[in-house]
């Protein structure tokens, strides 16, 4: 027999099938292999099989061995592949990535096996005790455990009763031994009680609904705190009870410790956790037994809707809107279209549950592609949290200089003496963003991009967010010397430095980029926090998402305005999103909520509908916006990167491609509605000058795409990257 292999080789960038002979019979479709290639050994994955092979015998050569015998991929999952290859425009072997856990692909973790000791059957432990000479007391009591449990840990049972008594046991046939696969599992600390609820009608029609409709997809339109949880648990419940298999994904697993708390209550080991953040022996294992089916409910960030399963019958991606479900590197796919593609091939049930869905999200519903399902009150009405602005033009004029206006130290005051909990939200990690000379005006760069440097008290260091560059503190401006120096710009570090001065006894914990570094870092710091150990909580975007804290009574958004004023068409989107989303943490049990909002432009618009929980009145807005000046929905906003470290390199590279597809741009005006070439906003990045052509085209001209990548792609070489991002998040 012959199998098409794709070869695991480091350069990616050549994507070819091989062709081997095997005769090994449990070699089959998805199989991963050992093959030779040119005069090294390496792993590949067979994706065909066949009697006959188009190359003359003696040019084959062998199989040399399989790795496993349960094939990693699919036919299911091998579709999906290619359909990665075709849409993200990368190669096999890159595309295989997304699927299979880099340990494996490596060879470096195995699975672990554990070695018990077991009562041998039929042992009459009463008679037996009695029968050992009386000093051997640890054997007895050996004994009498086994008779309990009939078998333990060999680890565990030489610490309790020590090495000779187990061997003792052991030698006089009263016990043996046996290795089993040990299965490393994460989170084991995780505490859960299984609340017993029984949903609202609202919940239940929603549940109804789902299933119930005949579009694959269904947009979950429920304000925070609406019980969207609760719909996804009795989803996978009843998906599970008529056999089939579920993904849950969340924006980032680390960040919502509830949502493994509520899985693990319910389906307990029926619960795989694929994430980034897992050992990797803890990855490999959640991987195989969802692969064996041990496990059947897949959760995790993005990348677990590649998850191994199958017959899969239920995908659900909370909060859709989020930036993370769009792969910002090679291969760039987008989670919910891939989860879509996935859902139709299996005749599965997609649910995009969010409170505010993207705008394309709740067009799609609008065209009626999307079974738009409503929750649009709180559980036992529990209102919304009220959120007031506060001004900071005018505390500024009033000469208050801290980061907080009057209305958010008086209500911090008051939720404090209550005993509740506040959280304060500012999305920039650091002391001050900038570091500025008074003298001469100049700002601190780091010297590999075109970016200010910010300053991290904690580390006394200069840091560049873009590279992570650590640069030493100055004393002096490096430009004239002078040694007056102003901090630009409020970060976390300095909110809590603030914070501290405030209220000297308030217990304060930090949660950014930071101080989540460690294994488990943001799962600890949300665990004190929700254990009351601290009073106020201060951090970046990380604290926005979905968390449910009921002693939160106060939030309070420091800096509303800092993603509003980013040059990007979804600058407005994004900030009602955030600013709903913090907001939502406060006032989820029985205690009213409050929100303070602070901005220097109060009249803004989106910050208007934000206050008012109008989503429909921002949408609309938005929507004629995006119509009018044909931005996405309307169109896909291409763009395609050049950089290299030799400006001139990356210069006459973009000017040759900027010609080309000047030249498809002529003949197919009528396609294009934008289209342009420029300096990219961030010029320089890692050292790499950075170019771009810009284009806005017709909404999903699947053709177009591809003669604009082909024709760029051809110009990439050893010194010059090229890059091809559509409706990408992030155009800097
Ligand atoms: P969302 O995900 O929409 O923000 P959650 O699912 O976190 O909302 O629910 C908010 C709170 O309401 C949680 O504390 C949850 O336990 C509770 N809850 C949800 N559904 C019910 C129900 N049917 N009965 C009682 N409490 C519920
Ligand atoms: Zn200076
Ligand atoms: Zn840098």
């Amino acid at each position: 027999m012959y199998a098409d292999v794709i070869v695991d080789i480091t350069n990616a960038e050549v994507d070819k099938i091989f062709e081997y002979y095997f005769s090994d019979c449990k070699i089959t479709l998805g199989s991963r292999v050992v093959v030779p290639f040119g005069n090294k050994v390496l792993e590949g994955i067979v994706i065909g099989v066949k009697e006959k092979s188009n190359y003359p015998p003696e040019k084959i050569k062998p199989i040399f061995r399989l790795l496993e015998e349960t094939p990693a991929l699919t036919n299911e999952t091998l579709s999906l592949m290619q359909y990665i290859c075709d849409t993200c425009y990368v190669t096999r072997a890159l595309a295989l990535r997304l699927f299979l856990p880099v340990e494996m692909r490596k060879g470096k973790v195995k699975e672990q096996f554990t070695k018990f000791v077991c009562l041998v059957d039929g042992v009459d432990v009463v008679q037996t005790v009695e029968s050992i000479r009386k000093s051997a007391v640890k054997q007895k009591e050996l004994l009498l455990y086994l008779d309990k449990e009939k078998r333990e840990q060999f680890t565990k049972l030489n610490n309790l009763f020590g090495a000779s008594a187990v061997k003792g046991v052991i030698e006089k046939g009263y016990a043996y031994t046996v290795e089993e696969k040990y299965f490393r599992s994460p989170y084991k600390n995780l505490t859960y009680s299984n609340k017993d609820v029984t949903l609202t009608d609202k919940q239940a029609a929603a549940v109804d609904s789902v299933i119930g409709t005949d579009k694959t997809t269904s947009l979950l339109f429920g304000v925070t705190g609406s019980g969207k949880t609760e719909v996804y648990l009795n989803l996978i419940d009843k998906t599970i009870q008529s056999g089939r298999t579920a993904i849950m994904l969340v924006p980032e697993i680390a960040l919502t410790p509830q949502m493994l708390k509520q899985l693990r209550a319910r389906f307990g080991d029926d619960a795989a956790i694929l994430h980034s953040g897992l050992s990797a022996g803890e990855r490999f294992d959640e991987w195989w037994r969802l692969r064996n089916g041990e496990a059947r409910i897949a959760i995790g960030a993005r990348s677990a809707i590649f998850a191994p399963l199958e017959n899969v019958g239920l995908i659900i991606i909370d909060e859709e809107h989020d930036g993370s479900y769009t792969s910002e590197s090679s291969p760039r796919y987008s989670t919910v279209e891939v989860a879509k593609f996935r859902a139709r091939q299996l005749n599965a049930k997609l649910v995009l549950g969010s409170a505010t869905p993207s705008i394309e999200s709740f067009k799609r519903a609008e065209d009626g592609e999307y079974n738009l399902i409503e929750l649009p009150d709180r559980i036992n009405k529990r209102p919304l949290p009220k959120i007031e602005i506060a001004d900071m033009r005018v505390e500024v004029r009033r000469g208050n200089n801290t980061p907080f206006s009057s209305v958010l130290k008086y209500e911090l005051d008051s939720c404090l003496k209550k005993g509740n909990q506040a959280i304060i939200f500012l999305n920039q990690r650091g002391y001050s963003k900038t570091v500025v000379c008074t003298e001469c005006g100049h700002v601190q760069k780091c010297e590999s991009c075109d970016v200010s440097l910010t300053y991290h008290k904690e580390d006394d260091a200069l840091l560049c967010h873009y590279c992570g560059a650590k640069y030493k503190m100055i004393t002096a401006c490096t430009e004239c010397g002078s040694p007056f120096i102003r901090y630009g710009g409020t970060g976390t570090e300095r909110v809590v430095a603030e914070l501290k001065k405030l209220y000297p006894t308030a217990r304060i914990l930090r949660m950014d980029r930071d101080t989540t570094q460690s294994k488990e870092g943001h799962f600890k710091i949300l665990n004190q926090f929700s254990a009351r150990e601290a009073d106020i909580l201060v951090g970046t975007q990380m604290i926005a998402k979905g968390h449910d804290f009921p002693a939160v009574t106060l939030v309070g958004i420091l800096d509303a305005d800092m993603s509003l004023h980013f040059s990007d068409y979804r600058s407005g989107e994004r900030t009602f999103q955030l600013l709903t989303q913090v907001a939502g943490r406060s006032g989820r049990a029985q205690d009213a909520g409050k929100v303070v909002l602070q901005t220097y432009s109060p009249d803004n618009p989106v910050l208007r509908q934000a206050v008012n929980y109008d989503y429909l009145g921002f949408y609309k807005h938005e929507i004629s916006i995006r119509k009018a000046t044909a931005f996405p929905p309307f169109t896909d906003v291409v763009r395609v990167l050049i950089s290299s470290e030799n400006d001139d390199n990356a210069l006459a590279v973009t000017k040759s491609i900027y010609g080309e597809l000047n030249l498809l741009y002529l003949e197919q005006r009528d396609k294009f509605r934008f289209f342009g070439c420029m300096k990219a906003p961030l010029k320089r990045l890692q050292n790499k000058f950075r170019y771009q052509v810009l284009m806005r085209i017709n909404a999903n001209d699947k053709q177009l795409l591809d003669r604009i990548f082909f024709t760029s792609d051809k110009y990439k070489s050893r010194s010059v990257f090229l890059s091809m991002e559509v409706n990408s998040n992030n155009l800097t």
